[in-house]
């Protein structure tokens, strides 16, 4: 399967597929409606996680091709901008047609790129295509307000402006849903976009760039650039470009948010996290472990809001066993393999990284319940997998604990209350997201109030909110004030304009020089 299903989803015009057979396909910028090939000589490959294949070649896009970019976008902005409302929603409907239309092709171009199951990448297109269809009601979402006779003869209003050319830097993690956040929300706002996928895998940005060139989105309304580090810099410092939108790692996002807030750019910053998940006595057993196990290593641990953390209130020794047990069960493999639980994790890099942190977890006393370090996935013995590993014992001075580990590993913590339990995870520094399980309301009321964090799930392992709420996050998992999507994500990328009018038949001729106040 491997070649051949890769031939068959490759993306049409975003690649070049007309290399020889041996060469990988080179990933192409989108500049100005034109999916172009990069003059740079500088490239890095695109890896299968699963098999090492070189998928394709992504260029470091160089700063003449940014420029253009940035030019096109900003080009494209005076006609968009007064392109009705209605016309620019008829292209969200439109993409989300045709999202659903693609589904499958991208959901195996993420398997292949990102390694998650296809089911899962599934999902991940499927999250995306909510926020799409958000979209499509932008004229409600977007409406201003209005106050009559504010003063005699004087009425008052706000309109919700786009704010010109916006920007988007993607994580690897959620290779369509996080540009989906970004740019349909953005431009059906009226705004023109730069959008830059991650280098891990870009591919499913590409599709869905071509999707909404399908759909009608004119040319410059949505371009692409590809690269690391630099072009990032070059987005923070662009003065055409007017606010950013982030998801990644907290190193890269505060850098983004400080540097591109010394140019005077709003950002929307979203970063790590180490979600907890308290389990009280009462809490129903099986629900309650087949929340921890799926929330746990679902996507091999690779999701911001993956419940990595649990606190046993009164003892995790009765539940060890069991959650052990069901992990064990869950098959790891290629995510394109039939009846694969865990693919595996981005890299090789990440593969060490986390068994580096296990490593550390079992010095610093932690007792590994389960370990998945050394799990060899017959067929795909060169794939970055790291089988599901539970660490009990672990305390909040461990690294293990303080670093996000972002794979298939479950910490189980121990408290003697609902009240230490809180306090444990509030203490900890990010604030993506928390869970309770309980059959107790008094319980779940006091864990909803008095917990910090962005996302509370009451018996629900991820709560990620449907796109007519917003994606929050706090402490160190945000930085920002508007959040991703919902009114937030509308307030974003517009600014406000508020206008005075009089209007009166016969204007007073009587000049005044005081400061105008309500008559
Ligand atoms: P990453 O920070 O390594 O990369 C994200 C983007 O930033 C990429 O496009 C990358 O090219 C760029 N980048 C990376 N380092 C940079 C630097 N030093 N300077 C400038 N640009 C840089 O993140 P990742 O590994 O792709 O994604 C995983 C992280 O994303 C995890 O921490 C996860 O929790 C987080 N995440 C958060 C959310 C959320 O909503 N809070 C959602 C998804 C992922």
């Amino acid at each position: 399967w491997k070649s051949s299903a890769i031939g068959s989803f490759r993306f049409s015009t975003a690649a070049d597929a007309s290399t020889s057979h041996q060469s990988p396909p080179k990933v192409r910028n989108l500049i100005g409606g034109e999916f172009v090939e990069s003059e740079s000589n500088a490239f890095i490959d695109v890896l299968n996680p699963a098999t090492q294949e070189v998928v394709s070649q992504l260029p470091l896009t160089t700063n003449e091709e940014f420029k253009a970019a940035v030019s096109a976008a900003r080009h494209a902005f005076p006609k968009w901008r007064n392109t009705p409302v209605t016309t620019r929603q008829r292209i969200m409907f439109k993409l989300q047609e045709l999202i659903r239309r693609d589904m499958d092709k991208l959901a195996m171009n993420i398997t292949v790129e990102q390694g998650k199951t296809l089911r899962d990448a599934q999902g991940d297109v499927f999250r995306g295509l909510e926020v799409v269809e958000h979209a499509c009601g932008m004229a409600s979402l977007q409406m201003g307000e209005y106050v009559s006779n504010v003063s005699n003869g004087i009425d008052s209003y706000s309109i919700r402006e786009p704010l010109g050319v916006c920007a988007g830097i993607c994580p690897f993690n959620f290779p369509a849903m996080i540009p989906l956040w970004m740019f349909p929300m953005a431009v059906t706002c009226g705004n023109t976009f730069i959008l830059k996928p991650s280098e891990k895998d870009p591919g499913a940005a590409m599709m869905l760039a071509e999707l909404a060139m399908e759909a009608g989105l004119p040319d410059g309304v949505l371009n692409i650039v590809h690269g690391t580090n630099d072009i990032v810099n070059n987005i923070c410092d662009d003065g055409d470009i007017k606010a950013i939108s982030f998801v990644g790692s907290n190193t890269a996002g505060m850098h983004i948010y400080a540097r591109a807030a010394a140019k005077g750019k709003r950002v929307q910053s979203n970063m790590g996290a180490k979600n907890h998940a308290i389990v009280m006595p009462d809490a129903s057993l099986d629900a309650t472990l087949n929340a921890l196990v799926a929330a746990g290593f679902g996507a091999a641990g690779q999701r911001c809001m993956a419940l990595s953390t649990v606190v046993f209130v009164g003892g995790s020794k009765p539940w060890e066993e069991e959650l052990k047990e069901c992990a064990k069960e869950l098959k790891v493999n290629a995510g394109i393999e039939p009846g694969t639980d865990l693919g595996p994790v981005i890299s090789k890099q990440a593969k060490d990284r986390i068994c580096k942190l296990i490593q550390s977890g079992v010095e610093s006393g932690a007792r590994l319940v389960l370990d998945g370090r050394s799990i060899v996935v017959g067929g795909y013995e060169d794939g970055n997998f790291v089988g599901p590993t539970i660490l009990a014992d672990v305390t909040s001075n461990m690294e293990c604990y303080e670093e996000e580990i972002f794979g298939p590993v479950l910490l189980c913590m121990q408290a003697d209350s609902l009240e230490e339990a809180i306090d444990i995870v509030n203490r900890n520094k990010y604030g993506n997201g928390a869970s309770i399980f309980t059959t107790s309301g008094a319980a779940a009321r006091k864990f909803q109030h008095e917990i910090e964090a962005g996302q509370v799930g009451i018996n629900v392992p991820i709560p990620v909110p449907l796109p007519f709420f917003s994606f929050t996050g706090s402490k160190s998992s945000f930085a920002g004030d508007l959040n991703f999507y919902g009114k937030a994500g509308v307030q974003f990328y517009t600014q406000i304009k508020t206008v005075t009018q009089q209007w009166k038949d016969s204007p007073s001729r009587a000049v005044s020089l005081a400061m105008p106040t309500s008559q």
